[in-house]
């Protein structure tokens, strides 16, 4: 199938239709015609890639007092639906220190899901001698961690200093 839209037009296409920002008919007429246009089919599996690069770069890591700081560099949630629960199991297992503190400042969200990440992340670093702290929980962030008892195990600190010393 020949594509009739130009190279500029089927960008923004593309862009919108992975922000879902397309209007429900245009979602419809873009999807039925994707799957038999080389051209379009192409271009959305890049921009999908480079989307997924996009979102890995959320987390960063830094090192404080020689202990592995794990960052969010922008908001972020740690819901069932949320890119970041794979990004941050990835980079907590994929690593090799196992003395690990997880800055929560950007996550403004959190469910039975993201819990779940956490205490993995956890047992994690303790199964290989290693342990984990979590700094700066946002209020509505650290009640979820109260109510269901996760703060218990996982130590949480306001400051990340008193974090850091608490390894030793
Ligand atoms: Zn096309």
């Amino acid at each position: 199938m020949n594509c009739r839209m130009e190279p500029i037009q089927r960008e923004q296409v593309i862009a919108k239709y992975l922000s879902r920002v397309l209007e429900a008919d245009a979602v419809e007429e873009f999807e039925g015609h994707y799957l038999g246009c080389d051209e379009c089919f192409d271009e959305l599996r890049v921009s999908e890639k480079m989307a997924a690069e996009l979102r890995r770069s959320n987390l960063t890591w830094r090192r404080s007092g020689g202990i592995s700081v794990l960052q969010f560099s922008h908001d972020a949630e740690l819901t069932r639906s949320a890119g970041e629960l794979d990004e941050l199991r990835r980079e907590v297992l994929e690593q090799s220190d196992t003395r690990v503190i997880i800055d929560l400042s950007r996550v403004t969200r959190i469910d039975s899901a993201g819990l779940g990440q956490l205490m993995s992340c956890y047992s994690h670093l303790v199964r290989n001698h290693g342990s984990m702290r979590v700094v700066n929980v946002a209020p509505e962030v650290k009640k979820v961690m109260d109510m269901t008892g996760i703060s218990s195990l996982i130590p949480a600190f306001s400051d990340e200093q008193e974090a850091v010393k608490s390894f030793n």
